[in-house]
């Protein structure tokens, strides 16, 4: 079974190719400004769990893990956690994002990623996850339902597939996405 990132569900959900370029044409990447938010984020997260739309999940009392590794076997999927909140019923997956903008399905789909190994490593069912907004010290709450976890697992299928049959995808239907991708330069067709 070919081995993935839950990286690259967020990837595939924003564009198939940018997935393509990364495992069968490694290519050099535009450089990307990618900021050392470790530190600031324990303290923050402080803010985040006393605000009253998260403190229903009791996430407070939670265990916080930081920079937390989970991989799945049976799935051949892993990923790095920005931060695990184990209460004692439930796991939260929490994603942070240098970004004043909503989340999008990509970042569900990050989520759901998680939350399948979780599910699968610790036999239980995680039913949400958080994106946290580092530049507007908020969070915003995904439900993590099944019709989204096998969307999540047929995701992973077609990863699979493409990089098995080397089949390049076609350009992403929104080219709005193109402008600011790292892989424009190596998409001939896009404009
Ligand atoms: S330039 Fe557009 S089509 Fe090409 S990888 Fe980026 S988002 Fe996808």
């Amino acid at each position: 079974m070919i081995p993935l990132k839950v990286s690259d569900l967020k990837q595939y959900a924003y564009c198939p190719r940018v997935v393509y370029y990364q495992y069968l044409m490694p290519v050099e990447k535009k450089t990307t400004f990618k900021m050392d938010y470790g530190k600031i984020e324990e303290a923050r997260i402080d803010k985040l769990e006393s605000r009253r739309k998260l403190k229903r999940y009791g996430i407070s009392e939670g265990e916080r893990i930081f920079h937390h590794w989970i991989s799945s076997q049976r799935l051949g999927l892993s990923g790095k956690l920005d931060l695990l909140i184990k209460t004692e019923k439930e796991y939260f997956p929490v994603d942070f994002k240098f970004t004043d903008g909503k989340p999008q399905r990509n970042h569900v789909y990050q989520l759901c990623g998680y939350a399948l190994i979780l599910d699968d490593v610790h036999q239980t069912k995680v039913t949400k996850g958080f994106v946290y907004l580092i530049p507007k010290d908020d969070a915003v709450i995904f439900e993590l339902s099944d019709p989204l976890k096998q969307d999540a697992v047929k995701m992973i299928n077609d990863i699979r597939e493409m990089i098995g049959t080397e089949r390049m995808p076609p350009v992403v239907e929104n080219r709005n996405k193109c402008y600011d991708c790292e892989y424009r330069n190596y998409c001939g067709d896009v404009f």
